[in-house]
Parts: C-alpha cells; structure tokens; sequence
C-alpha cells in the first residue's frame, strides 16, 4: 500500500489507458470502463510496483494473496448490472478493488473477508482513500444473511459449487455472479432469482480465481 497518495497526470494517463485495453478487450457498459478510468489502482501497489498498476495482470498484494485482474473485475460488474442503490454482498474482500469499483457506481456494499490481515488492512486502507463499505470478518461462503436480501452479490474467489444459501440471500429479480469448477478453472456463472423459486443459470468464459474457502465451499 502506498502511504503518499499522489495521482498524477503520470497514472491518471496510465489509467486512461486501461480503459481503452479493456474497452478493446470487449468490455462494453460505459459506466463500469468509468468507473476503472476512475479508482486509483496504485494506491493498492506499494509505491516501488507502481508502474504495474495500470497493467491488465494479476498482482500479489501480500498475506499470500493477489488484487485481481482489471479485465476480471470489469467483467464481473458488467455482469452485475449495478444501479445507483443497489444492495451489493461481495465475498472476498482481498484488496478491495473491486470494492472501489463497486461504490463507484453507486452500489451500497458489504464486503466479507475470511483472512484476517487482509481484512484489517483492506478496512482500514479504503476509508483512508475515500471508499466506504461494511466490512466483515468471516466465512462468506454462507453469504451473510443477517443482512440479506441483496440486489446483487459478487464472489470473488472459485467456489466448487453455487451455494444454495447465497441463492436464498437474493432479492427476487437479484443477480449473483459467482466462478464456479474446479482448482485450476472455472466458469464465471450467472444466476438471476426470477421468483421465489425460480433461478436462471447462464455458464459463460474460463477464469482462474483463487479457491473459496470454507463451509460451503473447498
Ligand atoms: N476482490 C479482490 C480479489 C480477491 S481474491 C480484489 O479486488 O482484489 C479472493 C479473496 O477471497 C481472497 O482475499 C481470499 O482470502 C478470499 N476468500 C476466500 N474464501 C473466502 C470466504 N469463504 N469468505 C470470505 N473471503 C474468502
């Protein structure tokens, strides 16, 4: 993380820049390339790794773990067609990028994290550059229903299976976007609650997240 927090004409450029990748990369809703044209993705970079902010990749942020791929993360929000309001349960808090990302379009989050120095540092980083959510500290693999029903939750780590009880968490007409298959890959998939029984699943591209750990997960 970096301390000072400069945003210079130098990474707003840069950032410029990922935006036009990702539209060329096929990322099509306007509002979420506004959004990644707008968060700060190096004040998640220590200030020596600066210069890979901007880079469409993957980075490890320490605690063993890595802020996603920019192309992922605008892949899951298109998904999620977020409107202003909405009610957003985001499993795997990580760094909290794709958390930015999230309020930046005008979301209302709850973001859940099982490993504890992520989640202390991630609370206490994104209020310090100007993001606001609920942070929780636990196994989100049950969702959290002490909050539920939400518009939209997102999981951001691979989950062996779509866990029922997320489905129960979602309001009717609600969407949770979720990695679904085995260690090495899995599809990102669609589930949109249609009533209070019906559920329409669409399987769409292969990503490689890092595993959802816990109760109902691996
Ligand atoms: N959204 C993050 C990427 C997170 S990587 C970003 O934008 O950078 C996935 C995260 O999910 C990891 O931090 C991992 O610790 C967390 N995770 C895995 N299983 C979890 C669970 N059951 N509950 C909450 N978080 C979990």
């Amino acid at each position: 993380m970096a301390h000072k927090l400069v945003d210079s004409y130098r990474e707003k450029g840069a950032r410029k820049k990922l935006v036009e990748l990702l539209r060329d990369r096929g990322i099509a809703d306007e509002k979420v390339l506004k959004a990644i044209g707008k968060v700060p993705r190096h004040y998640f970079f220590d200030e020596t790794f600066w210069t890979q902010a901007y880079k469409d990749i993957a980075f490890p942020i320490g605690d063993g773990q890595t802020i996603s791929q920019p192309y992922t993360v605008a892949y899951q929000t298109e998904l999620l067609h977020i409107k202003l309001g909405d009610k957003v349960l985001e499993i795997g808090t990580g760094s909290g990028y794709q958390t930015c990302i999230l309020l930046e379009l005008g979301a209302k989050v709850y973001t859940i994290e099982r490993q504890e120095n992520l989640y202390k540092r991630t609370s206490q980083v994104l209020p310090h550059i100007g993001y606001h959510a609920e942070f929780f500290f636990g196994d989100g693999s049950k969702g959290i229903a002490e909050f539920a029903p939400y518009d939209k939750i997102i999981v951001t780590a691979g989950a062996p299976l779509v866990p029922e009880i997320m489905l129960k968490q979602l309001k009717i007409g609600g969407i949770l976007v979720i990695p679904v298959g085995d260690e090495n890959s899995q599809k990102m998939i669609t589930v949109l609650r249609v009533s209070e029984k019906d559920y329409e699943r669409i399987s769409l591209d292969t990503f490689r997240f890092v595993p959802l750990v816990g109760e109902k997960a691996w």
